[in-house]
């Protein structure tokens, strides 16, 4: 069935995402917008993935628990979990090599915890923006170990992105899809990089601002609406 996906949205728990991101206001947004299936991925943590996924099944909206990780290379990959304590654990990897440093709010922006009624629960005190410790190999590794699907960010973009701080998608990494951002122009990119030419492409918003979240944009044809299925899909 055809369902319409975003599968790269920010919650008020990224620093650089707006306040307003609140489960309850990203779920309204998204099921207005008329997608059936989001994953929420905030960067380098996956607190607010519970109340989101809660607020989803109260809308009618499929919401995977993700992350966006920066690895130790400052590459940005989208990481997808079937539930939420894959995704806990992949976050616990992730926080022991988080460098210790502490949130500057009036710098960095809040990083704000909810429950599945958008009430404030508590605040991530680790700045959660910067690159992990994380190498790509061994994210890679450790998501395909907890059944999860990893997917490269951005890679149209200037930063951030594993094709222009490698210079290239390594193949033995083992990707099939990566992403590319909203406003690309993704035919003219493939003719740019002819070499990649034999991936899949996932279209999303990287959404800070309710407004971003995609429209009806892009769709996946999946056997049901589901996080099972969307998983396998990627498989
Ligand atoms: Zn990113
Ligand atoms: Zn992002």
């Amino acid at each position: 069935m055809k369902c319409w996906v975003d599968l790269h949205v920010h919650s008020c728990l990224s620093p650089c995402a707006d306040d307003d991101m609140t489960p309850n206001n990203i779920v309204n947004m998204a099921v207005l917008k008329g997608l059936d299936i989001i994953a929420v991925t905030d960067h380098n943590a996956v607190h607010n993935s519970e109340a989101l996924i809660s607020c989803g099944q109260r809308a009618g909206l499929v919401v995977i628990p993700g992350m966006e990780l920066c690895t130790s290379e400052e590459i940005h990959l989208i990481c997808l979990f079937r539930d939420i304590n894959r995704a806990e654990k992949f976050q616990d990897h992730v926080f022991k090599s988080l460098p210790p440093v502490l949130n500057r709010e009036d710098i960095f922006g809040s990083q704000i915890i909810m429950d599945a009624d958008d009430n404030e629960t508590d605040r991530e005190p680790r700045l959660l923006s910067g690159a992990s410790g994380l190498d790509a190999e061994t994210a890679i590794k450790l998501v395909r170990e907890l059944d999860g699907v990893i997917i490269p960010a951005h890679v149209n973009r200037e930063s951030f992105s594993m094709l222009n701080t490698l210079g290239a998608i390594p193949l033995e990494y083992g990707f099939r899809f990566l992403e590319c951002s909203k406003n690309c122009d993704l035919p003219a990119f493939k003719v740019k990089h002819p070499e990649l030419e034999a991936y899949k492409w996932v279209k999303s918003s990287d959404a800070h601002f309710l407004w971003d979240i995609l429209e009806q944009e892009f769709w996946l044809d999946l056997e049901e609406k589901s996080a099972e299925a969307l998983l396998s899909y990627f498989r």
